[in-house]
């Protein structure tokens, strides 16, 4: 396995960290099994006090480790590398903002959690669903609570319906939500659902996702390696769905302490909610909102690291949630079978409305857009970094990670170096816990976009594919399921006895 393929703290370190590409989500720290590592000024480093260089392990030189870099989302494998593992071989199309199965618009019937959503409330009312109907008992989200700096949302563990409303809102400044993760088992929380922007999406995917068999060394204490597991598969296993927030940057804390607070004079305390729409909207809680254009906010407070991101629509969650070109409303992206399931039911309660994505052409055009751009500005030397590969095409391009390749590597490895087939056993046991071996694993059977040109056309010029019809995964499932009963209805009218006769 070339390094690559098997990235390293030192790599991490170096590559990432001080590559200023580094995405803050905290997912090495959170993970790391021998608290090596902690946040400092917003990003990870070596504990303070500990000896040798900032890029040098003990552990991960000396017995072996490396789940920090395993699970960072800036190390390969990538969105676009982790789409088979994450998706499976189900059926799906597949497009520049990733893999879906249905695409719709849809808000939360619920008046409270409409008023206090970001745009149609549905992440709020779905989670609150969630967490009344049993399915879960605690969700990670975001929010600015008692104890926090106004307009800075920190992580929290929500496990009443009270504190998953208190959650609703977007902050456009960075929260680490998966340093979160590893406090699940403490709250006494099995199943959780987790909402994160994208570069914590695929963080999360990482954990659930990453085989163990990297951690079999040689001499290595089969109880560090069943330790080494669980702190990077343990708290991910907890998550039973995740929702992805579409996201194209988020902003450096100076834009709300120099520019807002300091030349704009807004208390922060006085600040309910923001917003961004074409310009940044700053709702106060005196009714007042106050605007700043969004090419200044993005200008001069757009967080760098962000450049090295190219995953604008969440590609690897569940169900993703964006608020482009909608009026109070939320683009919902059902990715996964488990998406499309708990959908099903959340919709069955009668607490959300929808709307095909054929009635939102603006949104879906904006959409396609900033996929693309997000996608585009990864810089080449970004660790990982994935060519723009457009999706009709990218069928036999994209090095898809597979556990089974990876696990298959590490024990030949692994049996040429340990003879003694007990420890081998003791070994493989303790590494893979309760976890499967993996199988072999085939590639997503997708369809592009229906009317996806497969490049720019001769004028250079990139015609957008139109929105997908009910039939084609532009509706909510119940909607396509109408729709096609509606088809059978017909078919049987047709086709019936009387219909013959008459
Ligand atoms: C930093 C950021 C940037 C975004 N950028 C875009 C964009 O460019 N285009 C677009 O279409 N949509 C963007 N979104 C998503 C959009 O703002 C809405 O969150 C989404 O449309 C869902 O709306 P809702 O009313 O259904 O969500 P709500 O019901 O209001 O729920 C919002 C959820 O967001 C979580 N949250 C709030 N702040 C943060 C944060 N800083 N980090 C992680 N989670 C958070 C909360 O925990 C809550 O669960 C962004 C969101 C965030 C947080
Ligand atoms: S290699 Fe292991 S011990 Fe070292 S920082 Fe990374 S996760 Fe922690
Ligand atoms: S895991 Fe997250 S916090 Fe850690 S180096 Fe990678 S991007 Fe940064
Ligand atoms: S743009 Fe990417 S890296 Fe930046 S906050 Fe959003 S998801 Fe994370």
């Amino acid at each position: 396995m070339t390094t690559a393929l098997r990235p390293r703290f030192k790599d991490m370190m170096n590559l990432v960290v001080a590559a200023d590409a580094c995405c803050e989500c905290g997912s090495c720290v959170a993970a790391c099994p021998h608290r090596v590592m902690e946040m400092r000024d917003r990003k990870p480093a070596k504990r303070a006090g500990s000896e040798g260089a900032s890029d040098h392990c003990g552990v991960s030189e000396g017995i072996g480790c490396d789940v920090c870099a395993s699970v960072c989302p800036r190390m390969w494998p990538r969105e676009p590398h982790l789409r088979d593992v994450v998706f499976g071989p189900q059926p799906a199309y597949e497009g520049i903002f990733g893999v879906y199965r249905h695409i719709f618009v849809a808000r939360t019937r619920d008046a409270g959690t409409r008023e206090r959503g970001q745009d149609g409330g549905v992440v709020t009312s779905l989670l609150a669903w969630a967490r009344e109907s049993g399915l879960i008992d605690g969700a990670v989200v975001a929010s600015v609570g008692e104890g926090d700096a106004p307009c800075f949302p920190t992580p929290k563990i929500a496990t009443t319906v009270e504190q998953i409303r208190d959650s609703a809102g977007s902050w456009y400044t960075y929260c680490p939500n998966n340093l979160a993760l590893p406090g699940l088992a403490k709250a006494g929380v099995e199943r959780a659902a987790f909402v994160g922007v994208p570069c914590q999406i695929t963080a999360l995917r990482k954990t659930q996702c990453t085989d163990p068999s990297l951690l079999l060394v040689p001499g290595k204490k089969p109880q560090i390696a069943a330790r080494q597991r669980e702190s990077m598969a343990g708290p991910g296993a907890r998550v039973d769905f995740s929702i992805g927030l579409f996201c194209t940057e988020v902003f450096r804390p100076e834009l709300m302490t120099e520019r807002i607070a300091g030349e704009m004079g807004i208390a922060l305390e006085q600040i309910e909610r923001f917003n961004v729409k074409g310009e940044v909207l700053i709702h106060q809680r005196n009714g007042a909102v106050v605007t700043i254009p969004l090419e200044t906010a993005m200008h001069e407070y757009q967080r760098p690291e962000c450049a090295h991101c190219g995953d604008f629509a969440a590609e690897l969650a569940d169900i993703s949630c964006g608020g482009v070109g909608t009026d109070r409303a939320t683009i919902v992206v059902l990715r996964s079978q488990r998406g499309i399931d708990i959908w099903r039911a959340y919709e069955a309660s009668g607490r959300v409305e929808v709307w095909p994505i054929q009635e939102h052409k603006k949104a879906w055009n904006i959409l396609q857009r900033l996929a693309r751009r997000q996608r585009e500005r990864v810089p080449a030397a970004s660790p990982g970094a994935v060519p723009v590969q457009h999706a009709a095409v990218a069928e036999a391009g994209t090095l898809q990670y597979s556990p089974h390749q990876h696990a298959r590597a590490a024990q030949a490895a692994f049996e040429a170096a340990q003879p003694d087939p007990a420890l081998r056993e003791a070994s493989l046991a303790a590494v893979y816990g309760p976890r499967a071996h993996p199988v072999p694993q085939g590639p997503v059977a997708r369809s592009p976009i229906p009317g996806e040109a497969a490049g720019p056309g001769p004028d250079g010029k990139r015609k957008l594919p139109p929105p997908p019809g009910v039939e084609q995964g532009g509706a909510s499932p119940a909607a396509a399921g109408r729709c096609a009963q509606a088809q059978d209805d017909g078919a049987a009218r047709l086709f019936s006895p009387a219909s013959v006769m008459s």
